[in-house]
């Protein structure tokens, strides 16, 4: 199957191949060319792990034995072979995307695209090794070293800020196991990390590597697709319940950050699933929200702090594709990408933000908001969510109330609140005690909701990666693995 850059349709590249690139040569990311025939009923009475496969085959068929590799992600990594559940609270239903290995919604990507790297490697006879190189601001970082972990053929790096990420997401970290990854914090913020690393890969191009470069985050088309699955089972699950009849249409609030997330709702929309409206939901850093309602993207602002911190973008990578799919105009897409670049905004044409607003509608909540949001629901309703999932619970609520939609809503839910512990206690109402790991357990205490595995094991393992670095060091070091 062919896909193509969203600035040039001529520059092209198999299925296999896109995933092995990444990025395409001129900047800009990998589309499908024309989307696959897709039998979505079909696709709609299988078990989670079908579902994947069914949509992985359609969109990567490039990649050979898609059920092994599904089956391979999966099994016996995530708390239920559901993989992702969907529980109603009040109104609406909320789809659980954090029992994974390391309680975030990235875990659902980045337990797949290890296996489809290895695939497309073999099946474009590559020889050479990958190694994985990422900056992280804390849940990349650690749901991709436990996707890519003693995975053959591949190696991962990550480097995380020092002092920049909360004790937990360092503890995650630093306490990881597998005999191919190396975790090292960098004295200075994330941008820092961040453009240390682009440097790296600067510095690489064209220099005879023993291992091939590559990245984990979510411009890889490998692992956009694999986020398109849990759209299908929120579907399937309100169908087992009754909630809905089969062709009804369902409406889908997302936290966004990236814009990959919400952009793998537009895609199984795409292949059939009766979406209606996607809600993209943001924080104060509400960038996309002005977007979504102005046609005008502008980054230049400040970016703040958040208690939701994987939402804290400027620069929404993912959208870029959006702007592809409904335009398909290559050149438009490349002026605009250019202008963003070089002046730090563009405005969309006015047609192009129609089908835009068609198809999206957007909000967004602060710190304060999420605040009230995560108490209401809790005192309430007996749920407790995390402060990504607020907002996405803020803007479906805004949603319904300036527009009357009656169709069923499902809220997104990225993350497990004992991530956030100490916002989530604020939040219901209890004066945070202790550090981090206390204050899982106080959280415990109070709202009688397990604490997952993985983040209760924590505190008692033995740190393995406790290197800090300087910015310059980091080429070296990496030269060095
Ligand atoms: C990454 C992340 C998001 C944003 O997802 P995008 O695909 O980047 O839009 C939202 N919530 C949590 C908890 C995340 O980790």
């Amino acid at each position: 199957m062919i896909y193509h850059s969203t600035r040039s349709a001529s520059l092209q590249a198999d299925s296999a191949q896109a995933v092995l690139e990444g990025l395409a040569a001129d900047g800009g990311l990998y589309v499908p060319a024309a989307l696959p025939a897709f039998d979505w009923k079909k696709c709609l009475r299988g078990s989670a792990m079908d579902m994947a496969t069914d949509i992985l085959s359609a969109l990567l068929p490039d990649i050979p034995e898609m059920g092994q590799l599904v089956r391979k992600a999966y099994t016996g990594k995530f708390a239920t072979e559901e993989l992702t559940p969907t529980v109603s609270v009040g109104d609406f239903h909320v789809l659980e995307l954090f029992h994974g290995p390391t309680s975030a919604f990235k875990d659902v990507a980045l337990c797949m695209l290890p296996q489809l790297l290895t695939a497309a490697r073999r099946a474009k006879g590559v020889e050479q090794d990958i190694l994985i190189l990422t900056a992280t601001s804390g849940d990349t970082g650690k749901a991709a070293l436990e996707g890519f972990k003693d995975v053959d053929g591949i190696k991962i790096c990550v480097f995380y800020p020092d002092g920049g990420v909360s004790q937990v997401q360092r503890a995650q970290m630093v306490t990881q196991e597998g005999n191919n990854v190396t975790v090292c914090a960098v004295v200075g913020n994330f941008d820092d990390a961040q453009t240390g690393v682009k440097n790296i890969f600067a510095a690489c191009r064209d220099k005879e590597m023993p291992s091939r470069l590559s990245s984990a985050n979510s411009i890889n088309i490998g692992r956009l697709a694999p986020q398109i699955m849990y759209y299908f089972k929120a579907y399937r699950d309100l169908l087992d319940a009754g909630k809905i009849a089969l062709g009804d249409e369902v409406n889908y609030s997302v936290p966004t950050g990236n814009f990959g997330d919400i952009l793998a709702g537009y895609l199984a929309k795409k292949l059939g699933l009766p979406v209606g409206k996607l809600i993209c939901a943001s924080n104060a850093n509400k960038v996309l929200t002005d977007f979504i309602q102005t046609g005008t993207y502008d980054r230049m602002r400040p970016l703040y702090k958040t208690d939701s911190p994987s939402m804290d973008i400027l620069v929404s990578s993912n959208l870029e594709r959006l702007l592809y799919l409904l335009s398909e105009d290559a050149e438009l897409v490349a002026g605009l990408m250019k202008q963003l670049n070089e002046s730090g905004s563009y405005t969309v044409p006015t047609e192009l933000l129609a089908k835009i607003q068609a198809e999206f509608w957007a909000d967004y909540c602060d710190d304060d908001g999420a605040q009230k949001i995560m108490g209401k629901v809790w005192n309430e309703l007996g749920y407790v969510c995390d402060p990504h999932t607020a907002s996405g619970w803020a803007a479906a609520e805004n949603y319904v109330n300036q527009t009357g939609d009656t169709r069923a809503m499902v809220v997104l839910s990225t993350a497990s609140p004992y991530k956030f512990p100490e916002a989530v206690l604020r939040a219901i109402g209890q004066t945070p005690a202790g550090d981090g790991f206390n204050q899982m357990e106080q959280l415990n205490a109070v709202t009688g909701v397990a604490i997952p595995k993985n983040l209760a094991n924590l505190r008692t393992k033995t740190e393995r990666h406790t290197g800090v670095i300087e910015k310059g060091e980091m080429l070296p070091f990496v030269l060095g693995l």
